[in-house]
Parts: structure tokens; sequence; C-alpha cells
């Protein structure tokens, strides 16, 4: 069958449950073809297309059927678009003709093919008549308001009627469905047709004595429940029996849903092993604490489903002792789903384009599908896990999609969804192919965190592009946020938008440290004997450190012209000072990496070379990633932390230096870029713009020339920052923001046979 159906007050109305019932229904049989017949413009359609909780029509007949296209490609259906096209004298025309028309009102929303306007029904006049007669277009005036001036006997049920030809299909396999009396052309051919619940009084008398239209009761989706039940679509059994059941169907209050799982997998002897990740970065040790008070969770995570290591375990233990009622439920993934997944899509499609190097990004629609795929995969198991009401949490960009699939699965869920990167703003995130699918997932979301204030607010800015919204809540961002003082600052932020009936929560949550890592770390002996041997190395000489992965984005190439101009431009600080560059090796393979890692290379030689004297190496270069515990000892050793991302979503290696400057109560100087997250929240940096090469330089000489007041003074103010501010505030702070969300949406459900008042 093919449903033709109008768009507001018909397939967007109804309650909410039949809604439901019918978008699942349409999506469970694709043997329904859906078309959406609507008095909306093309653009004002594509919001709904992004929306994944609204099935996906097959053909759009837009602009009261001025415009006929594909669902999926949105491209024109010809021959029968040609036709209209060639019956349209062109806007400027009618404009000119009706210039002269007082009381008109163009009406502000997008419109092709035909003009619309406002104006009251005494202007609708035979003079007015005649001259669009003369231009051989057509009027039509509706709800005492409307005026649309059309291309000759184009409207919803010609085109309609040209497209079911064009398809060669049967007229008795169609049911029409609307409401108002923009919709009566549907109703007279030879279709089958509802009226919805409360129709406009006059399409319901207009259509009073056909036999083959259907007055239904139920208003929106219901009345087209009601038409697939009266007409005897699908046969009574299939409107409910094929409906998806996925309520009450897990246990776990909170999921966590994370692409890795809370302990490692080694494979040794070809047998899976578990034991506790070696150097927890704070993050999973602290989203496991809220399992700690016995509170029933699963944690979805991905593992390789390998055929010779046995039969897939979906669930294990994670640790019972500890976490009494945690499970971990595993995602099985093949080898090469893990490696196109994980480490070449996300890396090469998603992680240059949130970082605003676009121009390195590739996209690829076979990635794209396997990127669907697992997503869906993360969804179901998502679905199965979670209690009615639960709590879920899930982490960045490699499951964007999961909200999408998941609201769809599951109404009754609390989706909540943390950014670990950056989020640029709509010129960069717009050149994403999958932009609007990406974005239609995480408005499925009730709260979506985000580092900074910058990055929910691009994300508002894109939100923007793909769908009508609301700002419904703001928030200034001082004294918690710089706001005029750095690149990536804000003076106020969304903290709440509202999208069709949806309101969605927005926050900015930095993560914060674990300090007692740092404190363990401190307290290793053989951390005090690497300090020793570090103290007596550079006793004479003022360290310059620099830590990062190898990754285009982290300024290093930027960084060492730097430290060239300032040597250059100082020739007193040769033997004074030393930059020691900790540059943590990508995945091997990456041929963008390899580029990068020769350039570093040759610029160090460079600069050595020309500046080195016997006993004094100007940069020292460890290309390997050191134990956190090294990484501290470094840290106390450092007078100037040099850190000068050219976009970071926060930089954690900016607050392990000055948690361990603070505890250890040193005066290192933290210079950190104007364009990393921690920027807008770590007051007492210096501040960089690392595009800006004498700026990066002359900061360093200032921080390097510091007198050690001031530096202790900048250095108390970061560090009580970062003590507020740790893991386990980041952690409450999200959470707590999600349960409110939790409970507005509870409260709104009133149990059935209760009143809402
Ligand atoms: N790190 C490490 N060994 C190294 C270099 C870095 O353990 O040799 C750790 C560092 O302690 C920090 C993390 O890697 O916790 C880097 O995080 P950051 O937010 O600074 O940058 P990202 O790599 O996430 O972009």
């Amino acid at each position: 069958m093919l449903l033709a159906t109008d768009l507001d007050g018909t397939f967007l109305a109804g309650d909410p449950e039949n809604r439901l019932k019918l978008y699942q229904l349409i999506s469970a049989h694709p043997e329904i073809d859906l078309v959406f017949v609507t008095g909306r413009g093309l653009e004002s359609v594509l919001p709904l297309l992004s929306d994944p909780t609204i099935p996906e029509p097959d053909y759009i007949i837009c602009d009261v059927g001025c415009t006929v296209v594909h669902g999926d490609s949105q491209q024109a259906i010809q021959p029968l678009q040609g036709e209209i096209d060639d019956l349209w004298p062109g806007e400027h025309m009618v404009e000119s003709a009706l210039a002269s028309f007082e009381g008109l009102q163009r009406q502000e929303v997008p419109q092709e093919r035909r003009v619309s306007y406002f104006c009251h029904s005494d202007v609708v006049c035979e003079n007015m008549r005649a001259q669009v007669e003369a231009l051989s277009c057509d009027i039509l005036f509706s709800a005492g308001k409307y005026l649309d001036i059309l291309p000759k006997d184009v409207n919803k049920g010609r085109t309609l009627s040209r497209l079911v030809e064009h398809l060669g299909l049967e007229p008795e396999a169609v049911l029409v469905a609307g409401d108002t009396l923009n919709d009566l052309s549907m109703y007279q051919h030879e279709f089958k047709g509802v009226c919805v619940g409360e129709s406009e009084a006059a399409l319901l008398e207009a259509t009073e004595h056909q036999a083959r239209v259907f007055h239904a009761g139920a208003t929106g989706c219901g009345g087209i429940l009601e038409a697939f039940e009266h007409f005897g679509y699908l046969g009574h059994a299939g409107i409910d029996a094929e409906i998806p059941e996925y309520m009450n169907s897990g246990k776990s209050d909170l999921v966590i849903v994370y692409h890795r799982l809370p302990y490692e997998e080694v494979i040794e002897n070809g047998e899976l092993i578990r034991r506790r990740p070696k150097s927890p970065n704070g993050i999973i040790p602290t989203l496991l604490s809220f399992f700690a008070d016995g509170k029933a969770g699963a944690w979805v995570a991905w593992s390789i489903d390998d055929p010779d290591l046995g039969p897939f375990q979906t669930h294990t233990e994670v640790d019972s002792g500890r976490y009494e009622k945690l499970v971990a439920a595993r995602v099985p993934l093949s080898k090469e789903d893990v490696e196109i997944f994980y480490k070449r899509f996300s890396k090469e499609a998603f992680w240059p384009t949130l970082h605003t190097f676009w121009e390195r990004a590739t996209f690829r629609d076979d990635h794209w599908q396997v990127f669907l795929k697992v997503n869906k995969m993360f969804a179901e198991r998502t679905a199965a896990e979670a209690a009615e009401n639960a709590v879920v949490w899930i982490h960045d960009y490699n499951l964007w999609m999961v909200p999408a699939f998941l609201r769809e699965m599951r109404p009754d869920l609390t989706i909540a969804f943390f950014h670990h990167t950056y989020f640029p703003s709509a010129d960069v995130f717009n050149v994403l192919p999958w932009r609007r699918e990406i974005i239609g997932s995480l408005l499925q979301c009730d709260h979506i965190g985000f580092h900074i204030p910058r990055q929910a607010e691009n994300f508002v800015d894109v939100a923007r592009g793909v769908t009508p919204l609301e700002v419904t809540q703001k928030m200034g961002c001082a004294p918690r946020f710089l706001t005029y003082g750095c690149a990536v600052g804000l003076d106020e932020m969304t903290t709440e938008i509202r999208v069709n009936d949806r309101r969605i929560g927005l926050g900015a949550h930095p993560v914060g440290l674990d300090l007692n890592r740092v404190r363990n770390a401190l307290s290793d002996q053989s951390v005090v004997a690497r300090m020793e041997t570090l103290r007596e190395e550079f006793m004479d000489i003022r360290l310059i450190l620099s830590v990062e992965r190898l990754d285009f984005t982290k300024g290093i190439i930027e960084k060492l012209h730097a430290y060239e101009r300032m040597l250059n431009e100082h020739p007193e600080l040769a033997t004074k000072v030393t930059l020691l560059m900790v540059c943590v090796p990508a995945a091997a393979g990456m041929t963008i990496y390899e580029e990068l890692l020769s350039q570093i290379e040759q610029t160090v030689g460079r600069i050595n070379g020309q500046f080195a004297q016997v006993g004094w190496t100007p940069v020292q270069f460890f290309f390997r990633a050191l134990p956190f515990e090294d990484l501290v000892a470094y840290y106390t050793m450092a007078d100037v932390m040099w850190i000068t991302p050219l976009r970071d979503g926060l930089n954690l290696v900016a607050k392990e230096y000055i948690a361990t400057q603070g505890l250890t109560k040193g005066s290192g100087v933290l210079v950190l870029s104007e364009f990393a997250g921690a920027a807008a929240e770590l007051r007492g940096a210096i501040l960089a713009n690392p595009h800006h090469p004498q700026d990066l330089a002359d900061t360093c000489y200032y921080a390097l020339a510091m007198s050690r007041s001031e530096a202790r003074n900048r250095l108390s103010e970061a560090f009580e920052i970062v003590s507020r501010y740790d893991i386990e505030y980041w952690g409450r702070e999200f959470i707590h923001a999600v349960e409110q969300r939790r409970e507005g949406k509870l409260k709104k459900i009133v149990p059935l046979g209760q009143s809402a008042a």
C-alpha cells in the first residue's frame, strides 16, 4: 500500500502513543510506501528527515503539490517535476502582477514554484483573479488568511495522482490522510481516504458522502491507525502484533555506554585474560564509582568476537566485590569492524572535522555504514540492559548514532551524552556529509554535556541549521569560565533548547583530575629517584616541557618554530634553557602522522644543528609514551609547561602539571593555548595564540622571565581550580544534571486512569 499523508495536523499530530505506534508500524512494514503531501516548502520538511523517530518517506510532495521529489535524495521526480515547472511563470512575474494590491503580506517561509501571502478575504477580488488567470495560474485561499498562487491545475491531489500513475500503482492501494480543506484535492481521485479526528468542518462536509472516505474519531496518527483497521490494511493482527516490545526489558537503572570496557582484555596463549587497567586516567574509576552503592547497572562496550577464542560471552562480571550489581555487557565486533569503526573512520572523518581540520578529513560511505551498524548494535545491547525509565550515559563521538536507534526502541529512557572532544561551529561541522543524521540523533538525548560553554554553544549553532529550535534557558558563564579572556571563552551559554515538544539540557562539564593519582605517583619511590636524577641533569638549566600525542591538532611544529624564534631573539638563552618534548606515537600505519613526524624530526634537527653547543642540546625529543609516574617526575622539574594545541577539547596534561606543581609547592608556569578547552577554565595560566608565531615566542619568554612570586600566585589560582573541580566533581555534576532531567520527565508522565489536573 501507499500512505499519502498531510503532515501538520495529521502525520505529525495525535497523542504521542499513537504517533509512536504508527511510526513503528510503518518502519516495521517496508512494503508500505510513505508519501508526505504537505503545504510546507521542501526546506521545511528537511528537519523531519533528520528526526530518527519519524519514518523516512519514499516520496515528498510539497509546496501544495508544486514540488515532487524522492524521499532519500530529495531529487526531483521526472518527468513530473518538469511538467509542473513548465506551467510556472516564475516568482518575479507573480509578484509584479500582484504588486498593486494592498493588504498582501508575503509569508516568510520557504516556498518554490508558488508564491504565498497572508491576506484578508476581502483582498481576494475579481480583479486579482483576473490577473492570476492572465498568468495561467490558480488561486488557493484557505483558512481565511492563506493565499497561494500556484501553477494552473496543480494541487496536492493532482500531483499525487500523477505520482501514483508514474509508479504504476492501483488507486485502490492508496490511502490519503488529511485534516484541512487544503487536503481536499487528495480526496477527489479514486483513492481511499481518512479525515483524521478534529478535521476542519469544511473538509468533513465536502467528503461526507464519499463512500471511500472514512471520518476517524482519533486525531492525527490515531486517526490513520483507525483507518488502517477500517480498511483492513495489514489485517487486524498486523497493527498490534508487529510492534516491537522493548519496554521493561532490562534490569539496569544506570547504563554506561563507553567504547572501552572497564577492564583490560588481553590475549595470552590464545586465551582471553581480563585485568585491571594499568593506568586508568580517572574517568573509568569515576564512572565505576556510581555502582559502588549496589546500584544495578550495566557497562556496554565492544569486545572482539574471535571464533578461535570460543563462543562469545555477552555478560561478564566487572568486580563483584566492589560493584555487586554491575555487569559488563559486551557488543561483539569482528576485527574488521573494529578496524573501520574505531581506528579508521572515527579518526579519519570525525576527529579532523571536530578539531576544525576539516581539509584533512576523508569521508567514505561504506565506512559510515559500518559506523551505523556498530552504533545500532550498541543501542540494541543498551535497550536490552536498561530498566524502565533508566538513565543511559553515552560517551563520545564514536557513539553518535546510538541515541537515534535507542530512542526509537526505548522512549522511556533518559538519555545523556558527553562529548570528550572539541565541538566546532556550524561552518566546520557542516562539512560532515552526515550532519543531519548526527544532529538528529543527538537531539534525541535529554542532556548533552561538553567540556566548556563554547562547545555547547557551537552545538546549538549547528543544530539550528538542521531543525527549528527554541532556546528556552541561558546562563552566564562567569565566574566559573572565562568570558572575553580567551579564544574559546563565552559570556553566556544556552542550557536548554526545545525541539518540537522535547526539551534538551546542555551543560559545560570540563573533565577533572583524580588528584590521588598524582599524589600516589609523587610518593612512589622510583619517581622520587627519577626526580633526583633529573634535578642533577637540569641543575643549571631552565626546563621547558611539552607533552602531547603526535597529532596535527597539537601545534607541535608551530611550537618548534616559536622556540627557534625565541632563541634567535634572545641569544642570552643559549645553554640556559632546554625544550624537552615528549611526543606519544600514533597508531601505526597512519600516513598523515608519518609526514608530521618527519617534519618534526627535521625541525628538531635544524634547531639543534643551528644552536647546539658542547654540553648543551636545545631540544630533547622523546618519541614514545612515558608511564604516568615518569611524566609526573618531569612535571615537578619543569619551570615552564608549554602546551600550545591549535585546537583541543580540554587538555588534561595542563591540569596534571598544575596539580603536580601545586602538590609539591612548586613555582612552575603554565603557558597554555587559548584554543584548548582548559584555557576557559584555568585562571592563572599564561594564554597564547598558537597561530601567531610572535605571541607564541613572547609568552614563552615571558614565562621564563617571570618572578617567582608572580609564578606562585598564578599557580595557586590554577591549583585551586584543579583541586576543586576534580574528576569526582565532574561525574557528580553531570549525573545531577541528568537526574534533574529524568525527574522532570517522570513528573509529566501521568499514570493511566489519572487526570493531569
Ligand atoms: N600521557 C601519558 N604518557 C605520555 C604522554 C601523555 O600517560 O607519555 C597521558 C597524560 O598524562 C594525559 C593524557 O595522556 O592524561 C593526554 O590527555 P590530554 O587531554 O592532554 O590529550 P589527548 O591525548 O586526550 O588529546
